[in-house]
């Protein structure tokens, strides 16, 4: 598509920034119109990400199977649908939430998504951060920085979709001022005497936050939560009723930031259109997903009165298909077996 204004013709339609899920679904609708388009990805790929892996409630469901098709049998952890979730509570029974939950690595969740992207004709770039971004006119130009040093672009959109550290969302709210939880995740062989069907929920006494979840996935258990490392007495303490055995170290552990963001970026968002993007008075990215301070998906049932939303009841549109990844339509190397 040509671009309307009078200057030279961007390189790219689209540029689209960061490879994760909501990457992954930008480029590839954008790419099924027919739009040139480019994801940039800072990291090498296929990559891991902080996050339990569940692919939760109807609308992601939904998007999944309506956008991208079935979820193939691959990409899915050996226990591929969990039952439900599990909420372990002091002084009271656990409670149950039956609420079947495909189950994946990122890793291999993220790259198959991102095949799909490509399928349908994005291209990909990986090691390449975009750092800088500007809007001159009807073009949006970028820097990327990659292995062999910095590199110019343009394109006529640029769809931030960069997580929740975002750096286009830094370019274009400079003085934007937030908090963040801090996650960690730690991952152990072996498994807990816990039911590895469900997902579960602790909340140590005295404190409802931070609280930490335990899930079992292809042979390894995982410990996770914000402030874990305050809770370690707590978690050593209740999981020890799980065979847990607390001088044992994880064999990797990670963490992020999450930004606490979604309020502080309406608060903060200009009214006037004139002072929205300070020196961008053009065309400005579009911030979508964790970029935006959205960060979880929504779930069809309100967890503090316990009962039932009127939403509907789960589906299972996620049919689990026996189709390989052979396809590589990026070169990407098979997903990490582990
Ligand atoms: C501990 C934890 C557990 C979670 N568990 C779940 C769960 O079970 N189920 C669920 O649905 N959600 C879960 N989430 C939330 C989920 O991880 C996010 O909602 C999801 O990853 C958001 O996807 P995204 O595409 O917006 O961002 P991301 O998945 O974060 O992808 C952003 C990508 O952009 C890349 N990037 C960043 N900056 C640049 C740059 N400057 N240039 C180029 N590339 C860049 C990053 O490397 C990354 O690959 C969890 C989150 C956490 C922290």
């Amino acid at each position: 598509m040509p671009d309307r204004g009078t200057g030279p013709a961007p390189d790219w339609d689209v540029i689209v920034v960061g490879a994760g899920p909501g990457g992954a679904a930008a480029a590839k609708r954008c790419a099924e119109t027919g739009l040139r388009t480019l994801v940039l990805e800072k990291r090498a790929w296929p990559r891991d990400k902080v996050c339990s892996g569940m692919i939760m409630g109807p609308w992601a469901h939904d998007i999944i199977r309506d956008h991208f098709g079935a979820i193939p049998r691959e990409v899915l952890a050996s226990l591929p649908v969990l039952k439900g979730h599990f909420f372990h509570v002091p002084g009271a029974a656990p409670a149950v939430l039956e609420w079947p939950t495909p189950l994946a690595w990122r890793k291999n969740l993220d790259a198959w998504l991102l095949q799909k992207a490509c399928a349908a004709g994005a291209e990909v770039r990986t090691q390449a951060r975009v750092t800088q971004v500007e809007s001159h006119g009807q073009i949006i130009r970028l820097t990327l920085n990659g292995p062999d040093g910095d590199e110019p672009l343009s394109a006529r959109w640029v769809i931030g979709a960069d997580g929740a550290n975002s750096d286009i969302r830094k370019v274009l709210f400079p003085g934007l001022k937030t908090s963040y939880s801090t996650p960690i995740r730690e991952c152990y062989p072996g498994s807990l005497r816990l039911d590895q069907n469900y997902f579960h929920w602790f909340f140590p006494k005295g404190r409802p936050r931070p609280r930490f979840n335990v899930n079992h996935k292809d042979g390894f258990f995982l410990i996770e939560g914000s402030g874990i490392r305050e809770l370690r007495a707590d978690i050593s303490r209740i999981l020890a009723d799980h065979w847990f055995d607390p001088s044992q170290k994880p064999i990797w552990r990670d963490g992020c930031l999450i930004p606490k963001l979604h309020q502080n970026l309406i608060e903060s968002w200009p009214r006037k259109e004139s002072s929205r993007l300070p020196g961008q008075e053009g065309r400005p990215p579009v911030l979508i997903w964790n970029c935006c301070g959205r960060s979880w998906p929504r779930l069809p049932y309100s967890f503090s009165n316990r009962t039932p939303s009127p939403n509907p009841p789960p589906r299972l549109p996620w049919a689990v298909t026996s189709k390989t990844l052979t396809k590589k339509p990026c070169g990407f190397p098979e997903p990490i077996s582990y």
